[in-house]
């Protein structure tokens, strides 16, 4: 049996390595720890070891556990699809979503903040499969989605997120996500950023510029 802050140090040590043998410093990189699954004295244990990002899928955990939590100084990354019903509730904790996946969960962001004094930070999700069905902006969309994305002035674009699609496609998904974010980036330069990597392929998702990791259970341990 590993312990909690034995899980996270060996994962941090896993980024550093995998930073170093890709020539990348770790500047630009945001280790989120996804505890989605686990009570909210599993975020402040974390907490206690220095973690500060955290990630959740789903509102109905995260706003009753980012509320009980809210006097620690906890940075929260709502990574799940998202109901436009649900936006509303999402904003009054997130710092950043980065699950935008289309027009109408826009439009619903760019009402539930237009009262906010700092913007909501948020990442374009990328729909990587031939599936039009399937949720994300797929990349040939990307670039017209973002300038509606940057019209609305209470909400900051960081860049594009990903979830590798399929088993053994991982290599291609980032290559794909890291050309959209080149396409994006050069004509939204704040927009650099790039959401992907989770437990078993953070390491990939680095050598193809990655810049934001959600990792859950290699660090958190299976849930709850
Ligand atoms: C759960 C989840 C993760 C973390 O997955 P692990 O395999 O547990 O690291 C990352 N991204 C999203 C969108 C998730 O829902």
């Amino acid at each position: 049996m590993t312990t909690l802050a034995e899980r996270l140090s060996g994962i941090d040590a896993r980024i550093a390595a995998a930073l170093e043998a890709c020539g990348r410093t770790g500047d630009e990189i945001t280790r989120i720890v996804v505890t989605k699954f686990h009570p909210a004295q599993l975020v402040r244990d974390l907490y206690a070891l220095g973690v500060r990002d955290f990630g959740e899928n789903r509102d109905q955990e995260a706003a009753p556990k980012a509320e009980e939590l809210e006097e620690l100084d906890c940075h929260w990354h709502f990574i799940g699809q998202l109901q436009s019903n649900k936006a509303k509730s999402v904003v009054r904790y997130a710092d950043s979503v980065h699950s935008l996946d289309r027009q109408s969960l826009l439009e619903s962001l760019a009402k539930v903040t237009e009262e906010r004094a700092n913007p909501l930070d948020v990442f374009i999700q990328m729909n990587l499969t031939q599936d039009e069905n399937r949720g994300g902006i797929s990349p040939g969309d990307l670039l017209r989605f973002a300038e509606a994305v940057v019209a609305v002035p209470t909400l900051r674009l960081r860049g594009v997120m990903a979830v590798a699609s399929l088993e053994g496609q991982e290599e291609r998904d980032f290559e794909l996500v890291a050309e959209a974010s080149d396409r994006l980036r050069a004509e939204h330069s704040d927009a650099r950023f790039i959401s992907a990597g989770m437990s078993g392929d953070f390491e990939l998702a680095l050598t193809y510029g990655a810049t934001h990791l959600r990792i859950g259970t290699a660090i958190t341990g299976n849930r709850a």
